[in-house]
């Protein structure tokens, strides 16, 4: 049987747990120390740890649940990584360099049930849900690439839009989200993380009473109801007055802004009148809200839909800027390897069906 991951454990609980198995309290911090800090890949390099600690230690956990299966570099720097789980699936982790620091897309779930009609991680459904821990060391399995790289590179920023919707994972990404956060491990600032979903309204309202305080991103896709059940089927269960509500919440108990993901598919969402019917939809709230368009990566499944022409870019931009809200384009990243998310992870599992 597979061994959980160490890398699920806040400090919190390694502490009790250790304190369950006969071992000091402060066994913990030092542990903690050598995972985040010092970044061994085996518990006998923990120098310092009493040999009795590392031995109940390696009885019960590894430190190592993900291989990497393959590593797909582009010409600007943005790697992609297909990991390979204990129990054999595998998922995708990207690391993007940016000007304000490198950042890394996790995966949360192997597969995804929400069935996004543009989106290649949503034609294999979700087997599971992925542990804390292997949340985790995705972002380990990254920072040890950039520490064997010798640059002195730091993962700074995590953005959760890998494969799957975070919020039908919440546990366990509440843990990794406490895990990575802490000041005594990886300390990635609260700031510097954001979780993107699909807009399971519930759950935007569990989130907002949380005490994880990191970005919150909805992935709306459409201004009308009729569109987005088109572009996301889960808009017949979450239709948008109800996901609205639960943002207007978010407003209302924050203050804080939300980003407003819209993919750009041409012809079907990219008109004039979807940005002015968007503008309407964010009301009065424009100060509260960042729309973040998307130009499409056409992916080979969905031939239904085509990238946006760049003048319909700058159109629905302009149109959305003279309504006085604040938008951005998203800066593309890895055009030259499989771009598109989950596209690695499906051409690999359908060559290794062919063979
Ligand atoms: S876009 Fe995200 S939520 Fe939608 S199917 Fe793909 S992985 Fe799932």
């Amino acid at each position: 049987m597979n061994k959980e991951s160490i890398y699920g454990l806040t400090l919190d609980q390694l502490t009790v747990w250790l304190g369950e198995h006969g071992h000091r309290k402060f066994r913990a911090a030092q542990v903690w120390e050598w995972l985040y800090r010092k970044r061994v890949t085996a518990f006998s390099d923990m120098t310092d740890v009493h040999p009795a600690c590392i031995a109940v230690l390696e009885e019960h956990f590894d430190i190592s649940t993900l291989s990497e299966h393959v590593k797909q570099e582009s010409a600007d720097g943005t790697i992609k990584f297909l990991f390979r789980l204990a129990d054999g699936n595998l998922i995708e982790t990207v690391l993007m360099t940016h000007k304000f620091g490198l950042s890394v897309c996790v995966t949360t779930q192997v597969g995804c049930n929400i069935g996004c009609s543009f989106c290649a991680s949503g034609l294999l459904p979700k087997s599971r849900d992925l542990t804390g821990g292997e949340i985790v060391e995705q972002i380990m399995k990254v920072q040890l690439h950039l520490d064997q790289e010798g640059r002195g590179g730091k993962v700074s920023h995590v953005v959760v839009m890998g494969i799957g919707e975070p919020f039908d994972n919440f546990r366990n990404l509440s843990d990794f989200l406490r895990i990575i956060k802490d000041h005594k491990g990886l300390a990635i600032g609260a700031r510097h993380i954001t979780v993107s979903t699909s807009g399971l309204a519930d759950k935007i309202i569990e989130f907002t009473d949380s005490d994880l305080q990191v970005n919150l991103a909805v992935s709306l896709h459409a201004p009308n109801n009729g569109l987005r059940t088109q572009i996301m089927k889960i808009n017949r269960a979450i239709p948008i007055e109800k996901l609205m509500q639960a943002i207007q919440y978010y407003w209302d108990k924050t203050n804080r802004r939300i980003t407003l993901e819209y993919i750009l598919l041409k012809d079907v969402n990219d008109q004039r009148e979807h940005a002015l019917q968007l503008a309407e939809l964010i009301g009065a709230n424009r100060q509260l809200a960042n729309v973040n368009l998307i130009p499409y990566n056409p992916v080979d499944e969905h031939s239904q839909y085509q990238r946006s022409e760049q003048e319909s870019i700058r159109a629905f931009y302009d149109t959305l800027k003279k309504q006085g809200v604040s938008v951005s384009v998203r800066l593309e990243h890895g055009t030259d390897i499989d771009a598109a998310c989950g596209q690695l992870r499906s051409k690999q599992i359908k060559e290794d069906q062919a063979v």
